[in-house]
C-alpha cells in the first residue's frame, strides 16, 4: 500500500475509534499527512499510531494524540493560536488548517526551527510562523490568544501562558513529571483572570525546557 493510503487508514481509524470526532480536524489530517514531516528513513512509519523520532532526539507525537490535543482545543476559523514546540512543524500544519490565519509556533532547538520551515515549506503551509525562542514565556509579541497549545510535558502551568490567553481562552498543556507521565490539563481562563483545570488523564511528553519549564 502507499503511504497516502496507508494515512487515510489510520485517519479512518481515529474516527471510528472517536478520537476525531469533527469534521475539521478529519480534513486537516487527511491534507497534511504525518510522513510530510518526518525525515525520508521514517516515513513509511508515519501511519503507525506511535510517537516517531524527529532531529536533535525529539519526537513528533503519535496520531492519536494530536487528534486529542486538536479536539480538546476546538479551534474555529479566526483564532489567535500559539504552538509552543514546534518539532516537526505537523501540529503546526493541521492548527493552520483548522483557524486558516496565521499561526505562531515556538521552538527551542535551531536545528528544528529549520527542520519545520523545510517541512511546512515543502508541504505548501504558508500561515505558519516559526519562532526560535523559549516557549514558556510564550510569545507577547502577538499576544493574547485564543488558544495555547503546549506539545512539551510542563512541571506546572507557566504562568505567562496564562497571562497571554484572552478572557474565555484555552490552554492545552501536560503537566507532570520529567520523563514520563503528564497529565493533560485543559486550562480556561475566566473572565476574572482566574483558571478552571480539567484533567484529561495520562499522556507521555518529552519535557518543556526553561524558565518556567524543566531545567537543561
Ligand atoms: N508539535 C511537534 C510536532 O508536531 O512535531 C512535536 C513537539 S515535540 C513532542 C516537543 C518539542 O518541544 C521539541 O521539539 C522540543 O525541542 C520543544 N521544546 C521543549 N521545550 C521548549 C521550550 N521551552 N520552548 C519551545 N520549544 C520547546
Amino acid at each position: 500500500m502507499d503511504l497516502d493510503a496507508l494515512w487515510k487508514r489510520t485517519v479512518e481509524k481515529l474516527v471510528g475509534e472517536g478520537i476525531i470526532t469533527s469534521e475539521a480536524v478529519r480534513r486537516a489530517f487527511l491534507k497534511y499527512p504525518r510522513y510530510l514531516f518526518v525525515e525520508d528513513r521514517y516515513k513509511r512509519y508515519a501511519h503507525v499510531d506511535e510517537p516517531l523520532p524527529i532531529p536533535a532526539g525529539q519526537t513528533v507525537s503519535a496520531p492519536h494524540m494530536v487528534a486529542i490535543m486538536l479536539e480538546l482545543a476546538d479551534l474555529k476559523p479566526g483564532m489567535n493560536v500559539l504552538e509552543i514546540g514546534t518539532g516537526s512543524g505537523w501540529n503546526a500544519a493541521l492548527i493552520s488548517e483548522l483557524v486558516k490565519t496565521d499561526v505562531y509556533t515556538v521552538e527551542r532547538i535551531p536545528e528544528l526551527v529549520e527542520f519545520a520551515r523545510k517541512n511546512l515549506e515543502r508541504a505548501g503551509v504558508k500561515n505558519v510562523h516559526v519562532i526560535l525562542g523559549n516557549g514558556t514565556k510564550g510569545f507577547p509579541p502577538k499576544a493574547p490568544y485564543d488558544r495555547i497549545i503546549v506539545t512539551a510535558g510542563a512541571p506546572d502551568i507557566p504562568k505567562p501562558l496564562v497571562e497571554q490567553l484572552k478572557p474565555g481562552g484555552k490552554l492545552i498543556i501536560p503537566v507532570g513529571s520529567y520523563h514520563l507521565w503528564q497529565d493533560l490539563f485543559e486550562v480556561v481562563k475566566k473572565p476574572d483572570g482566574s483558571i478552571r483545570v480539567k484533567n484529561h488523564g495520562g499522556v507521555a511528553f518529552v519535557p518543556l525546557i526553561g524558565e518556567y519549564g524543566w531545567e537543561e
